[in-house]
């Protein structure tokens, strides 16, 4: 089970993705979570991704695709996976194809969620992080503040804005993501296995992705 998750960042790609995982039973692949997985390990790798990630650019096609095939490899993704928020680009999309066909899989949904900007951009400026690495809560001011402003319910710690989840950030990352990922949906709106949905309610969303699939 291969699932493409297409969509602008907050469009719900995670959330929908996360639900996915649990009924499947197969891992959520998000190029976000590896890179800064290396970011934080301190990896060669990982501090070039972090000097495009800091500014909201897109981390080179090489850095991306390494990462990718290293995680397909990995047993857990023997059921299949679901690639979150990737491929971004047309060339991504090549490379991607060129690779699954070199492991024997096969693509079973490319799934496009939609949603309008100025709710992408609400949703992404009201998320924190907890700071501490091996906790790492996601909290959002509107719909789950933590208890106490700016402290972390579970270990304490502060709570704060990502450096590339500011405004500022995040409007580039969308006019990036406009600029370069809507010929995608042009180059898998032509496959029988592709469709949009928009994405106010997640579970919601998880049931007709199951259904269009099903139809499939
Ligand atoms: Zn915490």
């Amino acid at each position: 089970m291969l699932i493409i998750m297409l969509g602008a960042p907050g469009a719900g790609k995670g959330t929908v993705s996360a639900i996915l995982t649990r009924e499947f039973g197969i891992p959520q692949i998000s190029t976000g979570d590896i890179l800064r997985g290396e970011v934080k390990k301190g990896s060669d790798l990982g501090k070039k991704a972090d000097e495009y990630m800091k500014t909201g650019k897109l981390v080179p096609d090489d850095i991306i695709m390494g990462c990718v095939e290293a995680r397909l490899a990995i047993d857990d993704c023997k059921g299949g996976a679901i690639l979150d928020g990737f491929p971004r680009t047309i060339p991504q999309a090549d490379a991607l194809k060129a690779l699954l066909t070199k492991m024997g899989l096969k693509l079973d949904a490319v799934v496009n969620l939609e949603a309008p900007e100025e709710l992408l951009i609400r949703r992404l400026t009201s998320r924190r992080t907890c700071a501490n690495p091996s906790c790492q809560a996601i909290y959002n001011i509107y719909t789950r503040p933590p208890k106490n402003e700016g402290v972390c319910d579970i270990c304490g710690s502060p709570v704060l804005q990502r450096d590339d989840e500011t405004e500022e950030v995040i409007k580039n990352r969308l006019k990036i993501y406009r600029d370069t990922t809507l010929p995608l949906l042009d180059y898998y709106g032509r496959e029988p296995v592709f469709f949009s949905l928009s994405c106010i309610d997640a579970g919601e969303t998880v049931d007709e992705i199951k259904k269009k699939m099903k139809k499939g």
